[in-house]
């Protein structure tokens, strides 16, 4: 693969970053994951604005402009021939030169790095026709999960316990609340009524989540922003989550209970053809 470090375009052998950098010693740093279909991004002009967001929640310079990394995804997409798969995008406050708890001073240079993953028929995922069976979990992270950054320990730890139980994700639990799965945004439909928690600091503001919310209102379809308990969604008609890399993928099972038949429901998989659809017309 030939991967991006900081302007320069590498074999991933030989692409290196600091032991000093705060990505790596901090996990102080953002990142993105775009997906990739017939070798267009999906969502692209959302992400690079989370992006944005994320940097600024950090009082981190962004040392790209939105063209800059279109060009760079671009580049990417390209010389690793990439017709369906991921964009992974990452930015760390860069490397001050030694560990110190406060920031470094400001000019000291951001580490960009990007690489990308092939996934074939990443659109067509045999998931997608079954749905997943997934755990719930408490959860433990941290209180500012709107910012997307590098700091994944706690979703690992929750995904490792879901396939240790022979599932396929786990959904985060706080307060009796649902309120993510460990890399998605989580969705319920009870009386055709799309139940999805409402945007705080408790969540990640999902790319695909307003997309998919856009297009289900322009469905006629009715939405209502609130969280929702285990119990709810056991007892939900329908149950699925959204990310960049699942698109809409049906939830059948929540900690051993079917939801609703236990199969892929109609409001999830009407909602999985409109996101493909309506994406792939705006890709870039
Ligand atoms: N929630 C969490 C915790 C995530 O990590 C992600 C994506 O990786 C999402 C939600 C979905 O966000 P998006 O639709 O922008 O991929």
């Amino acid at each position: 693969r030939t991967v991006y470090v900081n302007g320069d375009y590498l074999p991933e052998d030989q692409a290196t970053v600091s032991v000093f950098d705060r990505g790596f010693l901090m996990a102080d740093g953002v990142y993105e994951v775009v997906s990739v279909l017939d070798g267009r991004l999906l969502d692209f002009a959302g992400h690079m604005a989370r992006l944005q967001r994320s940097l600024d929640e950090l009082a981190m310079a962004n040392p790209l402009s939105e063209n800059d990394y279109l060009d760079a995804h671009r580049a990417l997409v390209a010389r690793n021939g990439i017709t369906d798969g991921l964009v992974y995008l990452q930015v760390t406050r860069g490397n001050p030169g030694d560990r110190d708890f406060a920031y470094p001073p400001e000019g000291t240079r951001p580490t960009v790095v990007m690489f990308t993953q092939s996934k074939p028929g990443l659109a067509d995922q045999p998931a997608a026709k079954t749905g997943w069976r997934i755990v719930s979990v408490e959860d433990l992270r941290w209180g500012r999960r709107d910012i997307k950054t590098v700091q994944l320990l706690f979703p690992s730890m929750a995904k490792m316990e879901a396939k240790a139980r022979g599932v396929d994700d786990a959904w985060l639990v706080e307060e009796g609340k649902v309120t993510e799965g460990t890399s998605n945004n989580a969705y319920i439909v009870k009386g055709g009524r799309i139940i999805t928690r409402d945007l705080s600091h408790d969540i990640l503001h999902g790319i695909t989540r307003a997309a998919v919310l856009r297009f289900a209102r322009e469905a006629q379809m009715q939405v209502e922003e609130r969280s929702f308990t285990i119990d709810e969604a056991q007892a939900a008609d329908e149950a699925f989550v959204t990310s960049a890399s699942a698109f809409v993928m049906p939830v059948v099972e929540i900690d051993g209970q079917p939801v609703g038949a236990g199969t892929v429901g109609p409001v999830a998989a009407r909602l999985r053809e409109i996101y493909l659809e309506e994406s792939r017309k705006s890709a870039v």
